[in-house]
């Protein structure tokens, strides 16, 4: 079953997928390789190392998200508080991102 979030990519502008890695910046909704290809462009190197680590937090909310329902109530609560923090980092790391490249 194919889930689509609510959101638009504003790059692409194509719905974006549960299933993709997508982040927030300025301009609303983003894919994580559309934002990715969007912030190659400036060329600074500390960009490439921040979207290394922006992938490995969006990754990791996909997987809680997927795991979240086949767990105990009290292991539950633990994976949504570790969901919650990967999406804090990655919106730090993607408003970080966005003024570096600006
Ligand atoms: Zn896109």
């Amino acid at each position: 079953m194919i889930l689509s979030t609510q959101w638009r990519c504003s790059i692409c502008l194509k719905q974006i997928l549960y299933s993709e890695l997508f982040t927030f910046y300025s301009k609303g909704a983003v894919h994580y390789t559309c934002f990715r290809e969007y912030a190659k462009k400036s060329s600074i190197k500390s960009v490439d190392i921040m979207l290394e680590m922006l992938e490995k937090e969006l990754k990791m909310i996909v997987d809680y998200k997927r795991y979240i329902n086949e767990v105990s109530e009290d292991i539950k609560q633990l994976l949504s508080d570790n969901e919650k923090d990967a999406e804090k980092h990655a919106a730090l790391l993607t408003k970080m991102i966005d003024n570096m490249i600006k």
